[in-house]
């Protein structure tokens, strides 16, 4: 009985990826006709996604016509902070669910202008929001230094299927017990093609690479490749 209940249980979460997997893949064909790069931005609560897109927004915003959709369990306070960048902002709020998923995107899509690049704050999780695809372009991972250096190592498919992962709040470095350099080698282990940036957005140092990173997703996808 208990083995049944175990299969059902598995069987309903197949479904709920496969029904996922069907509608990313209608968001990527409407992204691709648009033109539109889209960022997915995971992170555990407090890695410094939202501090990021503060200080990457102004910067975004002189080039490009910038969205951003925030994921959020139940507050709207991320999406008060990055509305002040003039960035279109829409805020998603799960209500308690710990991920978003391609319906909840597609959902908010039409409140939104015509864009060149849409950054997606996941909900803070490095867990479940790895097995939905929001048919985004390109996928990336903040990790603070806060946060620990055994964290790629627990959780490693977040890393595994990100194109890039960004190092944050560098500045804490003297302050901690982080063994930096065995992070380093654990990310080039699990996932050699993935660019590594480091950075302190609070401090506004390193930003560069990470600014160029996502000029790099918007040039490709405005070349159609
Ligand atoms: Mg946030
Ligand atoms: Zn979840």
């Amino acid at each position: 009985m208990h083995e049944k209940k175990i299969k059902i249980k598995v069987a309903l979460a197949r479904d709920l990826l496969q029904r996922n997997k069907i509608l990313a893949g209608d968001l990527r064909t409407r992204f691709a006709e648009q033109r539109l790069a889209v960022i997915n931005l995971l992170g555990s609560p407090g890695a410094g996604k939202t501090t990021l897109l503060e200080a990457s927004l102004p910067l975004l915003c002189g080039q490009y016509r910038v969205g951003v959709i925030e994921g959020d369990l139940y507050t709207t306070r991320d999406a008060e902070r990055l509305a002040r960048s003039g960035a279109a902002v829409i805020q998603i709020n799960t209500e308690g669910a710990c991920h978003l998923d391609a319906q909840l995107v597609g959902g908010v899509l039409e409140e939104l202008p015509e864009l060149d690049l849409l950054l997606i704050e996941n909900v803070g999780n490095l867990v479940c929001p790895v097995g939905f695809d929001l048919g985004e372009d390109a996928r990336a991972v903040v990790l603070s230094i806060s946060e620990g250096d055994d964290k790629p190592e627990k959780y490693p498919q977040a890393f595994q299927t990100a194109q890039a992962v960004v190092l944050s709040k560098l500045d804490l470095l003297p302050y901690v017990s982080y063994d930096l350099p065995a992070v380093l080698a654990t990310l080039a282990h699990l996932n050699p093609a993935a660019t590594v940036m480091q950075l302190s957005a609070t401090g506004k140092s390193g930003l560069a690479p990470w600014l160029e990173w996502v000029e790099s997703v918007v040039a490709k996808k405005k070349r159609g490749s």
